[in-house]
């Protein structure tokens, strides 16, 4: 689901949070939109939020914010980007030597992909 923000014109620290589209903004309580005029400003994906702003919309169809719009996080907020990195264990080989070099075996570490990931 898309979102916006938009800005009171009055408060550049007033900020409404509302699902995207004339007709989400329509239907909000006309006290909340009395608190404009509104400029449109930064939309994105409700995933993308803080987790107070997203069940505030979730609850209310809509949420008050007022900060700074840095700190709503839209398009700054990504998922967790997960990263390879070569294996500790096996140092990218993948095998680990057992037996005294004997023999080897699939790196228990990475389950014999000679990689693991990390979360940034
Ligand atoms: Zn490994």
């Amino acid at each position: 689901m898309r979102c916006k923000v938009w800005r009171s014109n009055k408060d550049k620290e007033l900020h409404l949070l509302c699902a995207e589209g004339a007709g989400a903004f329509n239907a909000l309580p006309t006290a909340i939109r009395h608190l404009g005029p509104w400029t449109g400003s930064k939309e994105g994906e409700v995933g993308s939020l803080r987790p107070a702003y997203r069940v505030k919309l979730a609850e209310q169809g809509f949420a008050v914010i007022y900060q700074h719009v840095s700190k709503i996080e839209l398009e700054h907020a990504r998922p967790q980007v997960q990263m390879m990195a070569e294996c500790p264990t096996c140092k990218g080989k993948a095998r680990v030597p057992m037996h005294h070099g004997l023999r080897d075996k699939d790196c228990p570490r990475c389950g014999g992909r000679g990689w693991v990931r990390t979360t940034t």
